[in-house]
């Protein structure tokens, strides 16, 4: 993946536990499949049964812990997260797990996705007294559990998420027990899978493979799901749901090698390439793809059209992180260090170059300017999702219109702008048969907001409020 030069990035990933002798080495390992969806911070805690540990830090998984680090932290239980910052700030101290000490126990939390109504929540709870120690969206969640007061903490939960709106997929950890839940609308993937006489929780399913689990089932939309040695308990705490969840999962964010809902995400994106190619072919002498998310696409778009599939561009995986260059030039310079095209297999020929999503439009340029610097005739760009105008509330930092292009500019002017011989994106309807979600729910229980501007909850649109401008994140 390269959030750095996409302009699309994810926006967390969450693992746990429960079970095991060793939780926290396991954690680190489910962490690390996960880390394409958050390189800016990462953290684990572990129960030991009598208290919370925890250790978190800035950077990537591996720049976080190592064995001296694990090796302390003892325990049968834990959860993790690896967290790419949206709007909510990128210090340490929104790094999560978040953990909450009380007279009544110890809690902890990891979130993924966006709530919508975090702004409204948190103004709410410091006119009632709550401090807040850092400015992302869930530490609302915990200060609503705490504030619920229910005997049975389950109940607590429960009584937060009714007045949570938005996107969340949670790992609670407490001494004795973890806990997972998922919004009313599913919109984030999380599943459960067996490990041995216990369960691992994950965000995708890629990381079940890496710790040795077997998958047992999605968590579905509205459930709270305590988990503790005798095995799921399992709830709901929303009377009405309907599952939504991100196409981009399919798309772009989720590894190949994951499955999301009982489809595997490699074979979705293959089949969005054929779709593109259905809906958008042309003739040409190479079909390639931009590194990593869209290889798969682009196979799928090789195998309808028949024009032969070239590794056209390859991806140096040993450079340093360019997110932690902000500036323009640098980023650009990034993408030149990132990228390469291949001149043996572009030169003098009509290439075909399959990306999975545009946004702001800069990294497909650049990448149609390398390909044209290698000798490449001609380049037709060909994108295997609709064109994104709409800002994702959901944990996507798509956030304002002005930042995508396709919101601003025809298609022909971005076809003009990235330098292409010719441009097509898929169309929706593509988009939900190429991924092909059982066809038993409007949309077929997928959101595509960012494309049809439809949102499947109600949000909230940002005020002058100060809060606006530092909440909303993780
Ligand atoms: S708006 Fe787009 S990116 Fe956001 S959750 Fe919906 S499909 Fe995913």
């Amino acid at each position: 993946m390269l959030p750095e030069i996409k302009g699309l990035n994810e926006e967390c990933g969450v693992f746990g536990v429960w079970g095991h002798e060793d939780a926290a080495h396991i954690t680190y390992y489910g962490l690390h499949s996960l880390q394409h969806r958050g390189q800016e911070g990462a953290g684990i805690v572990v129960t030991d049964r009598n208290k919370l540990k925890i250790h978190k830090g800035m950077g990537l998984v591996n720049d976080v812990f190592n064995e001296d680090i694990l090796n302390n932290m003892q325990g049968t239980g834990a959860i993790g997260h690896v967290r790419y910052t949206t709007a909510g700030g990128s210090d340490f101290i929104n790094c999560q797990p978040l953990q909450f000490n009380s007279q009544t126990g110890s809690l902890a939390i990891a979130h993924n996705g966006n709530l919508v109504n975090a702004t409204a929540l948190k103004r709410q709870l410091e006119y009632q007294g709550s401090i807040f120690q850092t400015t992302s969206d869930t530490e609302v969640i915990a200060h609503l559990i705490k504030r619920s007061g229910y005997p049975d903490i389950r109940d607590s939960v429960k009584n937060a998420l009714t007045m949570v709106k938005g996107a969340y997929a949670l790992a609670i950890l407490v001494e004795d027990f973890m806990m997972v839940a998922l919004d009313p609308n599913g919109l984030r993937p999380l599943s459960i899978g067996k490990l041995g006489d216990g369960y691992v929780v994950s965000s995708e399913t890629c990381a079940f493979d890496i710790v040795g689990a077997t998958f047992l089932r999605e968590v579905q939309p509205g459930e709270l799901i305590l988990i503790n040695d005798e095995g799921l308990h399992i709830e709901t705490f929303s009377p009405s749901t309907k599952r939504t969840i991100c196409s981009m999962e399919y798309v772009y964010f989720a590894r190949p090698d994951s499955n999301v809902e009982e489809i595997n995400v490699h074979a979705a994106r293959k089949n969005l390439g054929k779709q593109l190619a259905i809906e958008a072919g042309i003739d040409a002498d190479v079909v390639t793809g931009v590194p990593d998310s869209s290889i798969s696409a682009a196979i799928g778009f090789a195998e309808e059209s028949g024009i032969p599939y070239e590794l056209g561009l390859i991806k140096n995986r040993y450079v340093g992180r360019t997110f932690i260059q902000p500036s323009q030039s640098l980023r650009e310079q990034g993408v030149k260090m990132k990228l390469s095209a291949v001149r043996g297999v572009v030169e003098g020929k009509r290439v075909v170059m399959i990306d999975d999503s545009i946004v702001r439009g800069t990294t497909a340029r650049r990448i149609v300017k390398l390909l044209r610097e290698a000798g490449a005739k001609e380049v037709h760009v060909r994108i295997s999702s609709p064109p994104i105008i709409n800002p994702c509330y959901y944990g996507i930092d798509t956030s304002t219109k002005g930042e995508l292009i396709a919101a601003e500019k025809s298609i022909e002017e971005i076809r003009e702008e990235m330098g292409a011989d010719s441009l097509a994106y898929l169309s929706v309807d593509g988009l939900m048969s190429g991924i092909g979600r059982p066809d038993t729910m409007e949309n077929c229980g997928q959101c595509l907001a960012c494309f049809t501007g439809t949102y499947p909850t109600e949000i909230y649109p940002a005020t002058d409020h100060p809060y606006d401008k530092v909440l909303g994140g993780k």
